[in-house]
C-alpha cells in the first residue's frame, strides 16, 4: 500500500496542510520550503510545526516530501548563485529538522555548460559541505526530464552524485513519473524493466518517494510539462501499474498535477479506488 497526496501551499501554516490534505482524502503531501521562484521562505513557529507533528501522526500519515527551491542551483556555473544555493539548501534542512523523519527532495540542478561531469562534482561538494551525521531528513535527488544541461536526466547520473557523497545514507531519490518518462524510460512498455534498471544502477531501497504525473509529452521529450492522471502519454492504464507496483509499496506518492482543489481530490480518490479494487 502506498501513501497518497499532492502538492500543497504553506501559505496558511503548516497544521492548516495536515488539515488540508485529511479533506482531500491523502495521507501525505509536499510543500515548497520557500517561494519555489524567489527563494525566500517564511519563519516556522514552533506551536505550528508541533501541531502539524501530531495530526500527521494521529492520521497515520506517510512521511512528507518537502520540495526545495526551483532557484536553488547547485551546480551553477556563476560561484554567486552557487553559494546562494548552498545557503538555501543548509537553512531548509535546518528548518525539517522541525519535522523529523520526513523527506527533502531537490532538483540536482543545472550545469549550465560546464558539462555534466562538474555539474554532478559541485553538487556532491554542496551536499557534502551541508549534510550532518544525526540530521533527521532523507534528502531526495529527483529523476530529472533531461530538459536544457539539468543533471539527473539517467539514474547513472544520480549515482554518480550519491557515489562522490560521504554521508550516503542521508540520500535518497524522488522517482518523478513525468519527468523519467520524457528523459526517455519506458514506463508504459517495460515498467518492470525500468525498474530493474533503477534497482541495478542505484537500488531501489534509494527510491523513497513518487512524484505522480503524467506527461503532456512524448517518451523522450526532455520537456517537463506534467498532465493530468491518465491525460497525458503515459496514461491511466500504466499510472495504475506504477501505483499498484510491488516494488513501489510503502513510498509516499505526490501528484504535482495541474489541477486545481477539486482535480487534486478527484485524483487522489482515484487512486484510493485502484488500491482498495487491488486489495480485495
Ligand atoms: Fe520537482
Ligand atoms: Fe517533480
Ligand atoms: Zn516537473
Amino acid at each position: 500500500m502506498i501513501y497518497i497526496g499532492c502538492h500543497l501551499s504553506v501559505l496558511n501554516g503548516y497544521q492548516a496542510m495536515g488539515r488540508t490534505m485529511l479533506d482531500f482524502g491523502g495521507n501525505t503531501f509536499a510543500y515548497f520550503t520557500r517561494n519555489p521562484r524567489g527563494g525566500k521562505s517564511k519563519d516556522i513557529m514552533p506551536d505550528d510545526a508541533d501541531a502539524l507533528n501530531t495530526l500527521l501522526k494521529q492520521a497515520n500519515f506517510g512521511p512528507l516530501v518537502a520540495h526545495g527551491s526551483y532557484t536553488m542551483n547547485l551546480c551553477a556555473a556563476n560561484p554567486t548563485t552557487r553559494a546562494n544555493g548552498l545557503d538555501m539548501l543548509g537553512k531548509d534542512l535546518r528548518r525539517m529538522e522541525y519535522f523529523p523523519g520526513n523527506f527533502y527532495n531537490f532538483h540536482p540542478g543545472s550545469h549550465v555548460g560546464q558539462g555534466t561531469d562538474t555539474g554532478v562534482q559541485l553538487i556532491a561538494d554542496a551536499l557534502n559541505q551541508t549534510l550532518w551525521a544525526d540530521m533527521q531528513t532523507t534528502v531526495l535527488l529527483e529523476t530529472m526530464a533531461g530538459k536544457g544541461s539539468e543533471v539527473g536526466g539517467s539514474f547513472e547520473q544520480l549515482r554518480a552524485i550519491i557515489d562522490r557523497v560521504a554521508l550516503k545514507q542521508k540520500l535518497g531519490v524522488c522517482f518523478d513519473t513525468c519527468h523519467t518518462w520524457d528523459a526517455g524510460y519506458d514506463l508504459v512498455g517495460d515498467l518492470d524493466g525500468v525498474l530493474r534498471h533503477f534497482d541495478d544502477v542505484i537500488g531501489l531501497d534509494r527510491l523513497c518517494a513518487v512524484h505522480f504525473n503524467d506527461s503532456k509529452n512524448a517518451r523522450g521529450s526532455h520537456k517537463d510539462r506534467h498532465e493530468k492522471l491518465g491525460q497525458g502519454h503515459i496514461g491511466a492504464d500504466a499510472m495504475k501499474r506504477i501505483a499498484l507496483h510491488p516494488a513501489l509499496g510503502g513510498r509516499p506518492f505526490i501528484l504535482e498535477t495541474p489541477n486545481d482543489a477539486a482535480g487534486y481530490i478527484h485524483e487522489i480518490r482515484t487512486v484510493r479506488h485502484w488500491l482498495e479494487a487491488c486489495d480485495g
